[in-house]
């Protein structure tokens, strides 16, 4: 039986058929309703003359016709390419082209994105809004869905190691590229994700990362087939997820350091009220150390640390303490969870030297990560050469410098090309960072390298300061210097209003060099 995601709603069909699959601004499908609206998509765009293969384009938030979307796509053996909503119309132009996608579903909210664009889209036949106001002159998805019938479709023979998704990736280091994941690559990672992350069916999650990135669009395959509950969030703000926390008993989620940071502020102000269990809370992106123990310590949520990568569906690594590391003292297990983790299972991670040799599991010596395993991408869309410098003798390079411990857990040190070299020695922004964030008046915090006379480079920080305190640059540099080795410690500040960050919530250091550049002269 080939590994095709359909059959994860297949399965909540026939044993979750009249339990709630998604509830989305006040609006709530069981797993029957949404296979019936996903029978209906499927027939539209068959008509519309979407054929096995061709690429069917989202622009939308988290919502109920988001998820509709993957199975209505995935029926007819077609592509679908989510967009991120944060881009410029000119971004969006790019990737329609480039993708050739034939049809456009775009939420009402984010639909002026489009009509400057609209001239010049080469393949898009069809735009369907969702939620469609009066003004908007195209077609409107429900009266649309309701013309189709909501029988079962007749599907084409779809193969595992056929694409089903073309992600683009977050553009956090530059242009971003269109990575082609394959049913088998997003059906594997479901499975090895539910058992890591111990996901039932009596889980309900919320949806705060994005479906469009890859860690938000992967995680609706695992729900679905375990029938859990699924809760959808059109924008991220704090206050809206304590209180879809509370109202909808909300058990896990996923998010970026960015937002969990935005929650532990909400949560020291406001102390919102969660009178049930929340079960775990998920996070990669490289969370500083302090934000594990204030999780686990001061909301009393399990927190599991991921790593991965858009080219590989994306999670690889886990952070969680293995059963007969539990007599650790508690700090050290702390440390350890800090940490990416260690292989999934079916996840052959490494970290090599430059001959390709792994590096000794000695907790300092830095290697590259390389990951061989069925959540790697076919390739990226349309880029033979990118595909055939990332992928190498079958070991995706990742580009992510790490360390292994005594354990076998690895430690992100930093990308490739965020590492700091000063005079000779290798400076992990992101140790760096986490110190910072120990610091009572930082708020946020990102390290870059600055060019240095003596040295090469040293660490310079951009900081947010937290309202209601002050902190001076010495003092920064003073805290750092006493934390850190005095070569690792930060040599000046740039104190802004705020970081620039990814759809994902990721901090977009090449903006923050351009700054940091432009400024120097
Ligand atoms: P682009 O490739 O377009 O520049 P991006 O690399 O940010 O963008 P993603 O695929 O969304 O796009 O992010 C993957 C990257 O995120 C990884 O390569 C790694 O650098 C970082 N990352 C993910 N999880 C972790 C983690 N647990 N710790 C540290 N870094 C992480
Ligand atoms: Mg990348």
């Amino acid at each position: 039986v080939p590994l095709i995601l359909t059959q994860f709603l297949d399965r909540a069909v026939s044993l979750y058929g009249d339990k709630t699959a998604m509830i989305c601004s006040g609006r709530t499908l069981t797993y029957k309703q949404l296979n019936e609206r996903v029978n209906r998509l499927s027939h539209g765009l068959k008509q519309l003359g979407v054929e096995k293969g061709d690429r069917v384009a989202y622009l939308a938030p988290n919502t109920l016709e988001m998820l509709e979307g993957f199975y209505g796509v995935f029926q007819l053996g077609a592509i679908m390419v989510p967009l991120n909503t944060r881009l410029k119309p000119d971004d969006y132009l790019f990737i329609l082209n480039h993708s050739e996608s034939k049809v456009l579903f775009v939420d009402q909210d984010l639909y002026h994105l489009i009509v400057p664009i609209k001239e010049k889209l080469q393949t898009i036949k069809t735009i369907i809004v969702h939620q469609k106001d009066e003004e908007t002159n195209e077609i409107a998805y429900d009266e649309w869905l309701a013309q189709h019938p909501n029988t079962p479709f007749d599907r084409p023979d779809i193969d595992e190691n056929d694409v089903c998704s073309l992600l683009y990736t977050s553009g956090t280091t530059g242009n971003p590229k269109g990575v082609m994941l394959t049913h088998r690559n997003n059906y594997l990672h479901a499975l090895i994700s539910m058992h890591h992350l111990r996901v039932s069916d009596e889980d309900t999650y919320l949806h705060i990362l994005p479906m469009f990135h890859v860690n938000g669009w992967g995680s609706p395959f695992y729900y679905t087939a375990n029938g859990a509950t699924q809760i959808g969030l059109r924008k991220v703000d704090a206050k809206v997820i304590f209180d879809y926390i509370q109202t909808y008993k909300v058990s896990v989620m996923h998010m970026a350091p960015t937002v969990l940071n935005m929650l532990l502020q909400y949560y020291d102000k406001h102390k919102p009220v969660i009178d049930h269990p929340v079960r775990v809370v998920i996070a990669g992106s490289a969370p500083p150390p302090s934000f594990v123990t204030r999780v686990e310590q001061d909301l009393g949520w399990e927190f599991i640390q991921v790593y991965g990568m858009t080219e590989s569906s994306p999670l690889n690594l886990v952070s969680q303490i293995r059963s007969h590391l539990r007599d650790l003292p508690q700090e050290k297990q702390y440390r350890l969870k800090a940490k990416a983790g260690y292989p999934m299972i079916g996840c052959d991670v490494r970290v090599v030297d430059e001959h390709g040799d792994e590096v000794p599991h000695d907790g300092k010596t830095i290697g590259e990560l390389v990951i061989r395993s069925n959540n790697v991408m076919k390739g990226y869309w349309k880029n033979p050469e990118a595909t055939m410098e990332t992928i190498r003798n079958g070991w995706l390079y990742t580009g992510d410098m790490g360390t292994v411990d005594e354990y076998g857990y690895i430690d992100i040190v930093d990308r490739k090309k965020d590492i700091i070299i000063s005079g000779g020695e290798n400076i992990s922004s992101i140790e760096v960072e986490g110190v910072l964030y120990e610091h009572p008046a930082v708020l946020e915090a990102a390290v870059i390298a600055a060019p240095h006379e003596k040295w090469g480079e040293t660490p310079h920080a951009f900081v947010v300061v937290r309202t209601g305190h002050e902190v001076t640059e010495e003092e920064l540099i003073a805290f750092s210097r006493e934390k850190l080795a005095h070569f690792k410690a930060i040599t000046g500040v740039t104190f802004v209003d705020e970081l620039p960050k990814t759809a994902s919530g990721k901090i977009q250091k090449v903006h923050l060099r351009k700054q940091y550049w432009d400024s120097i002269g």
